[in-house]
């Protein structure tokens, strides 16, 4: 509710900020690609800097890949029984996992345990305050068949979570949880990646290349466009879906197995992404100080021009909404999946739709810059993601009721009981996760812009990225920030929109119309049924053609009360 005169109780964002650490990951990975084996070997050294005020005696690190080895993982007894329920019969081709060959920490051989997709051990020394250790490693991936967010697919590849990354320590310390349904969440650090790979390879990734060359002028446009979407529709081009190697990919080009090697580099970045494909046409537009690329399959002429000239929109709407885009460059890139993928500096894209770039862009800054643990609440950058899609959506179609049916799916979860609090982690939730997660946040932030008016809400957006951009945020930090700019107490706002399922649910219970010493009166009452509060906006529209707003306070069970018009109200 909206206390219109109470002022805010909560921390105030400043001192949340002075309060305010993050720990430092900086990453130097040289990996090899195998295509006919499927592997990928690298060496990882990791410099790990301690910026908590605890001294530190574990560690944890994750590898993701673990959670496609067998039907022991977590990640597929959240599945189970549902889709998922083919991993358990999965070919052993087909699975995927990362093993540690050697690690020393601190310059020491290092025993740790392994348990399913988590790596734990204890540093040879604690580590201090301000303290700095390093990491070095060998590790081995079998790449997966792409199953989730990533793997091969033909000569395609798609590398998310593909290398050990350790697990962030932040105020309520480490996040070491095994990897299930929902994503992730990373410590900012700089990325410097080697890949050596087949030399045929265009390779799209987090980072700018800084070392070799990534192939991004090797494909030319196609030259018709035909709608895409098949494979082989141009040049005589074989592409299967198969995993049979490279002669699988254009014979007509005479392919060698020559590697070459490229090196990316990263700044400010939680995480670090790549995908590689030999048919990669690239495009690449300029917006102000960073670049637009677009990566995408020769044969998905679909996302010819389309996909860069949407991104730029979408870059170009967040930007000037939320705030300068803080990397040097953003890369779509046509995947073989279904919707899309966020990484900083890249998404993966399963179609040039305008609607899933303006998802998927949002989040470079809503969980790339904005850093929030997605696992735990994933409604603070599904929510924006959603939210400017949707009112993208409702603008360029002039669909004025798009608002209301998205409501109509969170009210229906409500009435029938499912609804469960849009803050729950993802992997918490029984069966109202995504509607939650990701359309009553949406509407959250609607509501949010209704009640402080567009001006406001905007300046909530910017002040919120100015402050906290390249850090990790909470809804403590959301809340914060939105009771700073707008003087208000929000708190009981947040708990009935986010911390909890209450319902909302008000009835005109009774409308009488009366006239009294000339004027004409509209009595009425509303009962409020749900648990819900939220202001109410009444509109009367009169006999002579006016229309009269009044604002209600939405917080007692029963409301009445009379207004009086010039004009018969209808
Ligand atoms: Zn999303």
């Amino acid at each position: 509710v909206l206390h219109g005169t109470a002022a805010a109780q909560g921390p105030a964002s400043q001192d949340l900020l002075s309060d305010y650490w993050q720990q430092r990951a900086d990453y130097d990975i040289r990996c090899t690609l195998d295509i006919e084996a499927k592997m990928l070997t690298g060496i990882e050294r990791l410099t790990y800097t301690n910026n908590s005020p605890d001294t530190l005696r574990r560690y944890f690190i994750h590898l993701y890949p673990n959670a496609y080895r067998s039907a022991d993982s977590e990640l597929y007894r959240d599945f189970h029984p549902g889709t998922w329920v083919f991993l358990r019969d999965l070919p052993e081709e087909n699975r995927g996992w990362l093993e540690i060959d050697t690690m020393t920490v601190g310059g020491e051989p290092a025993s740790f345990t392994i348990d399913g997709t988590v790596l734990a051990g204890d540093f040879p020394r604690p580590l201090p305050p301000g303290g700095t250790v390093i990491f070095d490693m060998a590790f081995r991936e079998k790449i997966r068949k792409r199953i989730g967010r990533a793997g091969y697919l033909g000569n395609h590849y798609d590398m998310a979570q593909w290398y050990p990354k350790i697990a962030v320590y932040d105020k309520t310390g480490w996040h070491q949880d095994q990897f299930r349904t929902g994503e992730f969440y990373g410590e900012f650090g700089t990325y410097e990646v080697s890949i050596t790979l087949p030399d045929q390879y265009v390779i799209a990734a987090t980072g700018l290349p800084v070392e070799g060359d990534p192939g991004w002028t090797r494909n030319e446009k196609p030259e018709h466009k035909d709608g895409g979407g098949h494979p082989g529709a141009d040049a005589g081009v074989i592409y299967g879906t198969d995993s049979s190697g490279m002669k699988q990919g254009r014979d007509d080009a005479g392919l060698s197995l020559s590697p070459k090697t490229v090196r990316f580099r990263a700044v400010d970045v939680h995480d670090f992404a790549w995908c590689a494909d030999p048919l990669f046409v690239v495009e690449e537009a300029k917006v102000g100080a960073f670049s637009v690329m677009s990566f995408y399959r020769q044969w998905n002429s679909a996302w010819a021009d389309s996909a860069l000239a949407r991104t730029v929109n979408a870059v170009r709407l967040l930007d000037s909404l939320v705030g300068p885009y803080g990397w040097p460059q953003i890369s779509i890139v046509d995947s073989p999946t279904h919707g899309g993928m966020e990484y900083p500096m890249l998404v993966m894209n399963g179609s040039p739709d305008m609607s899933l770039i303006v998802h998927e862009v949002t989040h470079m800054w809503f969980y790339g810059m904005l850093a929030n643990n997605e696992r735990d609440d994933a409604w603070l950058d599904e929510g924006p993601a959603q939210y400017f899609m949707f009112d993208w959506l409702a603008a360029s179609t002039g669909r004025k009721d798009l608002w209301n049916r998205i409501g109509d799916s969170v009210i229906e979860l409500h009435r029938s009981g499912f609804a469960e609090p849009v803050a729950t982690p993802y992997h918490e939730f029984e069966s109202s996760g995504l509607t939650m997660v990701y359309n009553k946040s949406a509407l959250f932030l609607r509501a949010l812009r209704i009640m402080v008016g567009d001006e406001v809400f905007e300046e909530i957006l910017r002040e919120y990225f100015s402050n906290w951009k390249f850090r990790h945020v909470d809804g403590e930090t959301f809340l914060a920030v939105c009771e700073d700019v707008t003087g208000l107490e929000l708190d009981d706002f947040f708990k009935q929109w986010i911390y909890s399922a209450k319902t909302c649910d008000y009835t005109l219970d009774r409308f009488k119309r009366r006239e009294e010493d000339g004027l004409h009166w509209a009595d009425l009452r509303i009962k409020r049924r749900g648990d819900m509060i939220l202001p109410i906006t009444l509109e009367f529209r009169l006999a002579d053609g006016t229309v009269v707003q009044e604002r209600l306070d939405g917080m007692p069970r029963e409301i009445e009360k009379s207004f009086s018009f010039e004009s018969k109200p209808e």
